[in-house]
């Protein structure tokens, strides 16, 4: 038995999907890629999608298109890929770590007020393992205080807040297509906002900062990047898009396995749904209760042959991190999250089967 913690999902429409790219006049930003916008933009009800190369371009361009610059900070959480921070870095701006809740594992949203100060310029909160953040009320509080709320919603495409798809709340929210994420391009990411100017100042960024002048002559008024997306990769997110209610819909299948598999399970701490909400259901992660469990139940579980993860190393603990002074802060939710949290496999083609034998298997641990 091998079961991997995330898998793909590709099928015949999506090859031909591709092929179909391939054999096209264009290779790299051309109708696809406009087509694949539109539908993005439409499946989140926002005005304007960008597609960029990857989710990590997606906050570098996004982080720019909001102004942020050198001597700024920005509130965020530990708990993410290191991503969401390093692209802050990149700009010279300082994140502010700020603790997590300990039922979904996101930005503990009543922590953020008393770490604002008169530099901070916006809040980057984080949609953990697919699940929303508290965006409202960090909007509510962003709003009080003029601040910008970016949302790093890099594995929440199709997750929903109150009623809201994620990318249409926040004032710029960005995603990934990595292969692990709900819909894949290979690599690939965009970035949505109803703003206007926000999404005229990332077409610009994405492409050289070039644009054309009166006499049609290409002339570089910003400094730019090559960021684009590939007719290609457009293409297959396309035909992925299609099919995102599905991938979702089996994700919550496989949730709702493990859940009524651990139904007697005493000795873990399930993940948690807040009211209101549906998780795009990233990634499926379980604590022990008995910190002394942690590393002994992920090791059995991987001499088993079962994939288990773990999301993420805190930010701020990270060597590079440590050399810039951040592991000073006090995150205690942070430190508990982290000596207890390990990630289950979770992916539109797992079985009945392979969840039966992966609680199982916890089982097994637990009664030894
Ligand atoms: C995947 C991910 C990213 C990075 O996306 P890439 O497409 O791999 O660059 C950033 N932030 C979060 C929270 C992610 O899960």
């Amino acid at each position: 038995m091998k079961i991997s913690y995330g898998k793909h999902s590709i099928d015949k429409s999506d090859i031909k999907a591709v092929l179909e790219a391939l054999k096209s006049p264009y290779l790299t930003q051309g109708p696809k890629v406009l087509e694949f916008e539109k539908a993005l933009a439409s499946y989140c009800g926002v005005n304007y999608a960008v597609v960029v190369s990857n989710g990590t371009t997606a906050l570098h361009l996004a982080y720019l298109a909001a102004g942020l610059k050198k001597g700024d900070e920005v509130i965020t959480t530990p708990n993410t890929f290191v991503a969401t921070s390093n692209m802050l870095i990149a700009l010279g701006v300082k994140p502010v770590f700020c603790d997590i809740r300990l039922d979904t594992y996101n930005i503990d949203e009543s922590k953020i007020e008393k770490l604002i100060t008169k530099k901070t310029k916006a809040i980057v909160p984080v949609d953990f393992a697919g699940h929303p953040a508290e965006i409202e009320k960090i909007k509510k509080i962003a709003r009080k205080l003029k601040l910008l709320v970016i949302e790093d919603a890099a594995p929440a495409l199709g997750a929903i807040h109150h009623g809201r798809k994620i990318g249409n709340i926040a004032d710029l929210t960005t995603f990934s297509f990595h292969a692990v994420k709900t819909i894949t391009t290979g690599e690939g990411g965009a970035i949505l906002t109803n703003n206007r100017k926000f999404y005229e100042a990332l077409l610009l960024l994405r492409s050289h900062g070039i644009t054309k002048d009166k006499s049609g002559f290409n002339v570089m008024t910003e400094l730019g990047f090559n960021y684009r997306l590939t007719e290609l990769q457009a293409a297959l997110g396309f035909s992925q898009l299609k099919r995102i209610e599905k991938f979702i819909e089996k994700r919550h299948q496989v949730v709702g396995w493990y859940e009524k598999s651990f139904k007697n399970q005493k000795n873990i701490f399930l993940p948690e749904v807040l009211s209101g909400n549906r998780s795009a259901w990233h990634i499926y992660v379980i604590r022990t209760k008995n910190k002394k469990d942690r590393m002994p139940l992920y090791n059995f579980l991987r001499e088993n042959g079962i994939g288990v993860n773990f999301h993420y190393v805190p930010v701020h603990s990270h060597p590079y991190y440590h050399k810039l002074g951040f592991s000073k802060v006090n995150l205690p939710n942070t430190i508990e999250y982290k000596e207890t949290a390990i990630t289950l496999p979770l992916h539109v083609e797992l079985t009945p089967k392979d969840i039966k034998y992966i609680s199982q298997k916890i089982e097994d641990f637990f009664n030894k």
